[in-house]
């Protein structure tokens, strides 16, 4: 079966740390062509300063993975659907929920697939806590995605620019990962959000959620000013009585009794897995639950300003 030919548009750390290489071990799929500056210079796969100088160029391209900053992709994903192509966006999948809402309209009207990709849901672990907790009442559900963002985010500036999401660019994972697995609607009723004072965006977010399916205490806490070990863990109490804990950023999950579900890092394998489904089907995936539950926290959430950061 010929492979689908994509490019990559924003060479930056994730897609030279996970999408190069899951392409390069699917067979379904061929690097076509590397947008951005610090894209390798190779005759295999030619590399282009701008999308647009990428699209006029290369032909016989059937599809796009956009790994910029969320700010760039809904005019680049726009410029992709018009060229006939199908996309896969990186996430958070646009800045805001209608340029997502028309990025979805125009894939539809052209026939052509649109994936929002989440990568901390492609987690066996994930699966196996969405299971665990289907159907049940909440007791009580508490987030705590801690990170140090000199670590983690080194000399990125869009991410404190509006639309860089801040402590959101990790935070909105975690997000992703309640959205999957919690049993019912989740809703932000509070958001404290710590600005530092010479930034845009939060350094640190607190958030108390409600649901008709929780009994108890729903919360998250997010922070970037950890300098020691990264926390990404979710602990949820069902009103039944069962425990779990999903721990490394969603890899692991421990219900009680000491049953574990852990695989080896598996997330971008299993999107690229994911999108050769949704092209050989020709559908879409388009979930917008986790930007809709951080947008509602920009809502409705109080600004507190904060010392100032200075990496
Ligand atoms: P990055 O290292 O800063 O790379 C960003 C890339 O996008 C660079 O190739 C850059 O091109 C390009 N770019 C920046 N602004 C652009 C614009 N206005 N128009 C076109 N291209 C632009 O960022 P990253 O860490 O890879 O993150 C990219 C996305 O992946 C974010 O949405 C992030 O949330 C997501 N993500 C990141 C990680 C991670 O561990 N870093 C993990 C999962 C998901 P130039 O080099 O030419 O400037």
């Amino acid at each position: 079966m010929k492979p689908f030919r994509v490019a990559i548009i924003g060479y930056g750390k994730i897609a030279e740390d996970e999408h190069i290489p899951s392409i390069a071990a699917n067979p379904r799929f061929e690097l076509a062509a590397a947008v951005g500056s610090r894209a390798p210079k190779s005759e295999a796969v030619p590399s282009f300063r701008r999308h647009r100088e990428m699209l006029e160029s290369v032909r016989d391209l059937d599809a796009v993975a956009i790994c910029t900053p969320p700010s760039a992709r809904y005019d680049i994903a726009r410029d992709c659907i018009d060229a006939g192509l199908h996309c896969l966006l990186e996430k958070p999948p646009a800045t805001t929920l209608s340029e997502i809402e028309d990025l979805a309209c125009l894939a539809e009207g052209r026939q052509l697939t649109l994936f929002t990709t989440w990568h901390s849901q492609y987690n066996p672990a994930i699966d196996a806590a969405a299971a665990a907790l289907a159907g049940k009442r909440i007791a009580r559900m508490r987030i705590d995605w801690r990170e140090s963002v000199r670590k983690w985010h080194p000399g990125q500036r869009w991410i404190w620019e509006v639309g860089g999401f801040g402590v959101f660019d990790p935070g909105i994972n975690a997000l992703s990962i309640a959205s999957k697995i919690f049993p019912g609607p989740l809703f932000v009723r509070e958001a404290r959000l710590s600005v530092p004072e010479n930034l845009q965006m939060p350094i640190a977010a607190d958030i108390v959620f409600s649901s008709p399916d929780a009994d108890g205490e729903v919360s998250a806490g997010f922070d970037w000013r950890e300098e020691s070990d990264e926390t990404w863990t979710i602990e949820v109490e069902t009103s039944d009585g069962l425990s779990l804990r999903l721990s490394n950023g969603g890899a692991r999950l421990e219900i009680e009794e000491g049953e574990t579900v852990e695989a080896e890092r598996s997330e971008y394998p299993r999107i690229y897995e994911r999108f050769a489904q949704l092209l050989d089907e020709r559908c879409s995936l388009v979930d917008v639950a986790p930007l809709r539950l951080t947008a509602d926290a920009f809502l409705v959430g109080s600004r507190v300003s904060v010392e100032p950061f200075l990496e």
